[in-house]
């Protein structure tokens, strides 16, 4: 590598561009980045514009790795306490989960927590196939309820805290540095007109002693989800919950933090306000936020038609579009996260192709490996260089284009070469795409997806219909031969009949 890039980002705190330096190091000074990522409410199939801001963590996360630093990644699932007019500034309304259970949805499930378990697993598969990187914790608000518990006694006993008929609120006068974050916050009248303007039936408990202050306990001995607390019977606020989390499992300072820029306000400026006012110190020195998306130019809404969820794009038919979720993932990658993102059709069609060509690359390259024809490697510096320049893209405020640009460019090269690659050459390509891939994570998945419709067990079937139609045209049985193209064909394949025989690759249906 020519010189280690400096691996910055927009830090929301600082309103500027800032070079991230962990806090600590390992024993032998290798920086030890410690990042928490707001994780999804679990009472729906993730949307597109979720994993963009997953996808956001998982290059900050990929991007630190690459420069060879000590990674401790925590992101959260939260199973309770996310109310509907959580995003206002009086946190009331229902909670999400419960709405979602009684619901025309939520009619199958048991109980609530089938319901948070369903959604949870859906998760994880869609996290999976869009090749995210696994955290080293995945945290569930439900299982962490008694360390919130005692940080709210704890806010009571230092004075940030009070309580009501109906809850514990954090108190927004004891904390002078609400709304550093997020600029918004100091002044209570204009918040409260800003909810009133929003939310039609903002419920207000009338023994709050500030608008601005929110709830760290609601006291609810009907809830679906309840545990008993020295307040009797109730549940946790949605803030409390990652300030602990991201405090049991990282400390409480920590280096980055990072979620979708609807959650700058109120959620991260409450998440400042109770942990530094439970440890004194501050609590994230990097702030990094995903902007919103837009669906062909327009807000993403269920009302317009145009609100996906990641399955809405890779289930198989009829349920989804059955597309190659690499590609998916390229496509939400292909913007850079700071900036408004426009998602079209046509920028996927796009894509499955850039997915296709990096696979038919690499699939060129394993060729030319085995076939380990003599010659000295005459590709790997330009390789290694466009290399430099993807990493460099992604620490100059993870600059996706630039990267995949530079991604697409070797595979570009590498094509032009084609059957003419010898084995030293192939041995170096084969590297850079395995770093290619390690940094954006566009070509191959890291790991197998574990699920029920496995491409591997579907790939065996595949396979062997086309040695079957390869054999049947050897036999001159032509009949034969297109009654399997048509079965290739049916399962959502191209067949092609090229002088290697029957080669197949997935059909594009977007
Ligand atoms: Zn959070």
């Amino acid at each position: 590598m020519a010189s280690t890039p400096t691996f910055q980002l927009y830090n929301t705190l600082t309103r500027r561009v800032d070079p991230i330096e962990p806090a600590e190091q390992t024993a032998d000074g290798t920086p030890h980045l410690r990042f928490y990522s707001c994780g999804p409410t679990v009472y729906a199939f993730a949307h597109i514009g979720n994993f963009r801001s997953f996808l956001t963590a998982d290059l900050i996360v990929r991007t630190a790795r690459a420069l060879g630093w000590d990674t401790t990644y925590v992101t959260n699932v939260t199973d309770v306490g996310h109310l509907t007019d959580d995003d206002m500034t009086d946190p009331s309304g229902e909670d999400r989960m419960v709405k979602a259970l009684r619901s025309k949805e939520g009619q199958r499930f048991a109980n609530i927590w089938d319901l948070a378990r369903y959604y949870t697993e859906a998760l994880l598969r869609d996290w999976r196939a869009l090749n995210l990187q696994e955290p080293d914790v995945r945290p569930r608000a439900t299982e962490h309820i008694r360390p919130q518990i005692l940080a709210v006694q704890q806010l009571i006993e230092n004075g940030h805290a009070y309580e009501t008929s109906q809850g514990i609120y954090f108190s927004v006068e004891s904390f002078p540095d609400y709304g550093k974050l997020s600029g918004r916050g100091q002044d209570a009248e204009a918040l409260v007109e800003g909810a009133a303007a929003q939310s039609r039936d903002v419920v207000t408990d009338p023994d709050k002693r500030d608008p601005r202050d929110f709830a760290l306990w609601k006291k609810d001995d009907a809830h679906l989800m309840q545990w008993h607390s020295p307040w009797g019977w109730g549940f946790p606020g949605w803030h409390i919950e990652c300030s602990v989390m991201a405090n049991e499992y990282l400390g409480p300072s920590i280096d980055l933090h990072a979620g979708g820029e609807d959650l700058i306000f109120p959620h991260h400026e409450c998440e400042i306000a109770q942990a530094e006012s439970l440890s004194g110190e501050p609590f994230a020195r990097y702030w990094a936020h995903t902007r919103f998306l837009q669906v062909e130019g327009e807000k993403m809404s269920k009302s317009k038609g145009n609100f996906y969820t990641v399955r809405d794009f890779i289930a198989p038919e009829p349920e989804g579009r059955d597309l190659d979720p690499l590609a998916l993932r390229l496509t939400l990658l292909s913007g850079q996260y700071r900036k408004p993102f426009n998602f079209t059709f046509d920028t996927l069609r796009d894509n499955v192709r850039h997915v296709q060509r990096l696979q038919d690359v690499d699939a060129l390259v394993d060729d030319a490996m085995a076939e380990d024809a003599p010659g000295d490697d005459f590709l790997g510096e330009r390789l290694d260089a466009l290399y430099d320049k993807a990493l460099a893209a992604l620490c100059d405020d993870l600059n996706t284009p630039a990267a995949i640009a530079a991604a697409l460019e070797g595979a570009k090269m590498l094509g032009g070469v084609g059957s003419n690659l010898n084995g030293a050459t192939a041995r170096r390509a084969k590297d850079w795409l395995d770093q290619i891939n390690a940094l954006l994570g566009i070509i191959r998945h890291d790991e197998t997806p574990a699920s029920a419709d496995d491409p591997e067990e579907e790939g065996l079937d595949v396979q062997a219909l086309i040695d079957e139609r390869d054999a049947a045209r050897a036999a001159k049985d032509y009949e034969r031969a297109d009654a399997l193209r048509d079965a290739l064909q049916e399962m959502g394949y191209e067949v092609m009949d090229t002088p290697e025989g029957t080669q197949v690759r997935r059909q594009v249906r977007i």
